[in-house]
């Protein structure tokens, strides 16, 4: 979590307006700019992420502070939207408006997981000690590889992965898209697949069983994941890996999303080029409606600051006239 955010966190839990207020000032536009991506009018649009600030604050007491409180307020107010169209399930990037997902578990895809009814009642407050275990774990190692990617530079295989897990498209879609072999796209999700499972017996300590069903696109079975060598007290544990959690995790914890920071920078067009490119692509191509919020909020600021910051410069050299008679 943010220094800022932290701070701005422990003010409000003392009962602080001001730091409320930063608060809002700080998320409502990002919020607001979702919002309008998926409801058709404005004032609905206003209505939820109002509603989203009630939730957060009254749900303050049950917030973990496990995720950050952009991540955690999007997810307020994506399950308000869900709710809001009567439980049906809502995107979160361009390429699934476009395109179909791939085969998937009944009900246990993304956004149609989430219950709608108590929005604050999340994962983040309740869940199952071991089952938050495996779910941490299996976040962990799937930054670790994103960080991975991005610190080589390869964002080709970044981008391939994203589609797949982020987007969960069909492996023939993401080929095209990517100009690469459908033969190209199982490999890179087995290889992501197989580098999850050893990341957890790592992690998880003493080796871990996973289940068979791995790699649905290719057909292979899981190979039980990495085990140490002579551990007497190997555990065998039943870590329900498959395609449609790591999708779920990914996206509600938005794993390869843009820090704000990078995405202004794309504004100001200081980025590398790969990087330039990458994030073109996650906010352009895939079209990640997390990001675009963020970018659309950021365009918005960058139109009105000078305005605002050229009032205040007016007030604060004109107030002193003000008060003279
Ligand atoms: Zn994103």
């Amino acid at each position: 979590m943010l220094e800022a955010d932290r701070y701005l966190l422990d003010q409000i839990r003392a009962g602080s307006a001001d730091g409320w207020s930063q608060l809002v000032e700080r998320y409502q536009g990002r919020l607001l700019a979702f919002a309008r991506g998926k409801l058709p009018r404005s004032a609905d649009a206003e209505d939820l992420v109002q509603d989203t600030f009630v939730s957060f604050l009254t749900g303050l007491a049950r917030f973990r502070e496990d995720a950050s409180l952009e991540t955690y307020l999007f997810t307020i107010l994506r399950r308000k939207i869900i709710s809001w169209f009567r439980g049906k399930q809502t995107t979160i990037c361009l390429l699934q408006d476009a395109l179909p997902a791939a085969d998937r578990e009944a009900g246990s895809g993304g956004a149609d997981a989430l219950p709608a009814a108590e929005p604050t009642a999340s994962w983040y407050a309740r869940r199952d000690e071991q089952d938050e275990l495996h779910r941490a774990a299996l976040s962990r190692a799937m930054r670790t590889i994103i960080d991975d990617y991005k610190r080589k530079l390869d964002f080709r295989h970044l981008q391939i992965v994203e589609m797949i897990f982020y987007c969960q498209l069909r492996n023939k879609d993401i080929a095209r898209l990517a100009g690469v072999s459908e033969n190209h796209v199982a490999l890179c999700k087995h290889r992501c697949l197989n580098e999850i499972r050893t990341l957890l017996a790592t992690d998880l300590g003493g080796g871990a069983t996973l289940p068979g069903r791995m790699d649905g696109e290719t057909g292979r079975q899981g190979d039980g994941g990495t085990r140490r060598q002579g551990d007497e007290d190997f555990r065998c544990e039943e870590i329900p890996l498959n395609d449609a959690l790591l999708s779920r995790i990914w996206q509600e914890e938005r794993i390869s999303c843009l820090k704000r920071s990078t995405i202004g920078a794309y504004l100001l067009e200081t980025l590398e080029e790969g990087w330039r490119d990458y994030v073109k692509f996650h906010l352009d191509q895939l079209g990640c409606a997390y990001c675009r919020a963020n970018l659309a909020d950021l365009q918005e600021q960058t139109r009105t600051q000078p305005v605002r910051a050229f009032r205040d410069r007016i007030l604060q050299s004109t107030v002193g006239f003000l008060s003279r008679k």
